[in-house]
């Protein structure tokens, strides 16, 4: 018996939702009959926009047309569900580790399109920013803890940390259209990148909402010698063309 199944022997790990034990639970804390119960619902888009991913009717994508697109492609592993919530609060407030394997389950296929691209850096998204399942005061989320390890060993690559916040504003509260002003000002390069980057940059965030602080970093990086960034996200949330037009409507 290995010191893994020995392991498994003495903490069993049941399904964070149902209790259910079995091979996928003791590997994700989610066992099989859930996650199946949960990716049925995940819904199936017939056309998704190159860069941002956003579900598109028409010729022209809004998202990506409404604004300067600083990234290159952004690619996510699941759209925000009532159950993921739950298994991030669970990451959260019972420190359920495991599930945070869950979170990143598929992402060896998500960027096997990536493989070819030799990356400079690999960059978390500076937190304080509040999101959509984030109570004020939370500690903070470290789902990128274990997505970056797994990141690298697929993309060798090192984390940088180029850029740091400098606005401790909380982006929730405002609407789309201040988010992407505000993101504006919550950020800067440090001095010493200033103008020194080069070569291709992938950025990792937990949920990607209005992209605004993904965009801006991203213009960032541009602007001091990257040549392009893309952006991976373990969870994106939907309608952001929904929440666009509302802000157009709203003016
Ligand atoms: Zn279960
Ligand atoms: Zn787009």
């Amino acid at each position: 018996m290995g010191i893994a199944s020995l392991l498994d022997y003495f903490l069993p790990s049941n399904c964070e939702f149902c209790g259910r034990h079995d091979f996928f639970s003791s590997k994700t804390g989610i066992c099989r009959r859930c996650h199946r119960k949960e990716n049925s619902s995940q819904k199936n888009f017939d056309v998704l926009c190159k860069i941002c991913k956003e579900p598109k009717d028409e010729e022209e994508c809004l998202y990506c047309s409404s604004r300067n697109v600083f990234f290159e492609e952004l690619r996510f592993l699941r759209s925000r569900s009532p159950f993921l919530a739950k298994v991030i609060n669970r990451i959260k407030f019972k420190s359920a580790y495991l599930l945070s394997v869950y979170l990143c389950l598929g992402m060896k296929r998500e960027l096997s399109s990536w493989k070819e691209i030799p990356f400079s850096g690999i960059l978390l998204l500076p937190s304080t920013k509040s999101k959509w399942y984030r109570r004020q005061n939370d500690r903070p989320f470290g789902s990128c803890d274990f997505a970056l390890k797994r990141i690298q060993k697929i993309l060798p690559c090192s984390l940088v940390e180029p850029i740091e916040k400098i606005s401790q504003e909380k982006q929730a509260g405002k609407n789309f259209a201040d988010r992407f002003i505000h993101a504006r000002l919550a950020f800067r390069i440090k001095e010493r990148y200033k103008e020194k980057l080069h070569g291709n940059y992938l950025l990792l965030d937990d949920v990607f909402t209005t992209g605004a602080s993904a965009n801006e970093i991203s213009r960032i990086l541009l602007e001091n010698g990257a040549v392009s960034v893309r952006v991976l996200t373990l969870i994106r949330t939907e309608g952001k063309q929904e929440g666009f037009k509302k802000d157009i409507a709203d003016v």
